[in-house]
């Protein structure tokens, strides 16, 4: 039995890119500077990681030479991006700087907020939060109450932002705020992005620790931040048309399938191994292999629609939706086939280690970047179903 799903190539050009990428992770590997572990996307905080793949152009891989980066574009992005998820590297600290922000900042951004934050992104210099989600404004990002009031020469920032990833260790955030009241007509309206400096005074950040007691999540609370004309991203008012935008990107990347790839290759590793593998627990595993070629097909069909400029959000919404479902059943299909392997996170054994990660963290799978529900409602706006 050998494991296929990660040979598959897009064409004969990204083949070299691939074993490129595959011998650099056996040596770092082999080499200890970094333990393969599940949601190493989301967990996995590692600056000077991220710095050995900056240095070979593989951060920044979409961003245009001109502003530091390599500008070999999407999909020579996606074949680095998947080897590294699908062999559990630790890539959390540039993983929303490189995915989403970079290709915001290229969109929407000023000439001097490109100069300023792309090189940095490229050569893992500037570690990005998120700052949409607050206190009962998750899933409805229209009832946010952070609040941005004009004063003279810019932006005066008032709320808290709530589970923001990383906050606590990255240089900035792009937050959502309001420039204006809610209008009850057009509740999207009058919303707008600030590049926020997360050094800054002003600025908060309380640690809301996970179950397993990791420190992940963060609250961001802002109390009179002053933030320059400058540092808004893109136009006043616009900010709900610019997050949806982002949310394609956010949604569709092979993350949001590989989360607990590590622990399935170590379950064929496992099976491998033992002479006793029933059919029952070879035909389990061979479903979720052939589930997730299927995913990937999607994901990356919607990685070329960025590449050519579309914008793919209902195709997104459903990669995101099947796609974190199976990473739910790599784990739900391992507790069921290992019974008896006890889930332990300090455990030497790499599939206790690697069951208890993703066991851990599986149920924020289908909340994170939207909620299921929220993009089955998504899928039935764009079929015209609402
Ligand atoms: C691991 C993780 C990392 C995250 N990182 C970030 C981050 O870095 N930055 C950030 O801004 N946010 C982040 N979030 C927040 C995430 O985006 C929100 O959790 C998500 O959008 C849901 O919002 P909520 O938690 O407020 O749940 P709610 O919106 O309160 O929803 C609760 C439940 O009700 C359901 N529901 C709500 N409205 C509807 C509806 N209209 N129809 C049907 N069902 C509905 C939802 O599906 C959900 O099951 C993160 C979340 C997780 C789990």
């Amino acid at each position: 039995m050998t494991l296929a799903l990660a040979a598959v190539d897009v064409d004969a050009a990204m083949d070299t890119l691939r074993s490129e990428v595959r011998a650099f992770i056996a040596e770092a590997v082999s080499a200890g500077r970094f333990v393969p572990d599940c949601d190493s996307w989301l967990a996995g905080w590692a600056p000077a990681f991220s710095a050995e793949l900056a240095a070979r152009g593989w951060i920044g891989m979409a961003i245009p030479r001109e502003y530091g980066g390599s500008g070999r574009g999407s999909l020579e992005r996606y074949v680095v991006i998947e080897e590294l998820l699908a062999a559990g590297a630790p890539v959390a600290a540039h993983w929303i700087a490189d995915r989403q922000i970079a290709p915001a900042l290229l969109r929407y951004g000023t000439e001097q907020q490109k100069q300023a934050y792309l090189p940095k992104i490229a050569s893992a210099r500037a570690f990005f939060a998120l700052g949409m989600s607050e206190a009962d404004a998750g899933s409805d990002l229209a009832a946010i109450r952070t609040k941005a009031t004009k004063v003279e020469g810019g932006w005066r920032l008032n709320g808290a932002k709530l589970w923001t990833s990383g906050g606590h260790h990255a240089h900035a955030m792009v937050v959502l705020a309001r420039t204006c009241p809610v209008d009850a007509q057009a509740r999207h309206s009058g919303m707008s992005q600030f590049i926020v400096d997360l050094r800054a005074s002003e600025v908060t950040i309380n640690p809301i620790l996970l179950m397993s007691g990791e420190h992940h999540f963060n609250e961001v609370v802002f109390e009179d931040a002053l933030v320059s004309d400058d540092a808004v991203l893109g136009t006043i008012g616009d900010g709900w048309k610019q997050v949806t935008a982002e949310l394609a990107y956010e949604r569709s990347g092979p993350e949001r399938l590989l989360s607990t790839f590590p622990l399935l290759t170590a379950m064929f590793r496992r099976l491998e191994a033992a002479a006793d593998a029933s059919e029952a627990e070879l035909a389990a595993l061979g479903a979720l292999l052939s589930r997730a070629r299927s995913l990937r097909e999607i994901s990356m069909s919607i990685a070329s629609a960025l590449q050519r400029g579309e914008a793919p959000d209902v195709a997104a919404a459903v990669a995101k939706d099947l796609g974190t479902r199976f990473e739910q059943d790599v784990v739900d299909t391992a507790l069921r086939i290992l019974d008896g392997v006890c889930a332990d996170p300090s455990s030497s054994d790499e599939l206790e280690r690697l069951l208890s990660r993703a066991a851990l963290h599986s149920p924020g799978f289908t909340l994170r970047g939207g909620t299921n529900e929220i993009l089955r409602g998504v899928v039935a706006r764009g079929l015209g179903l609402r």
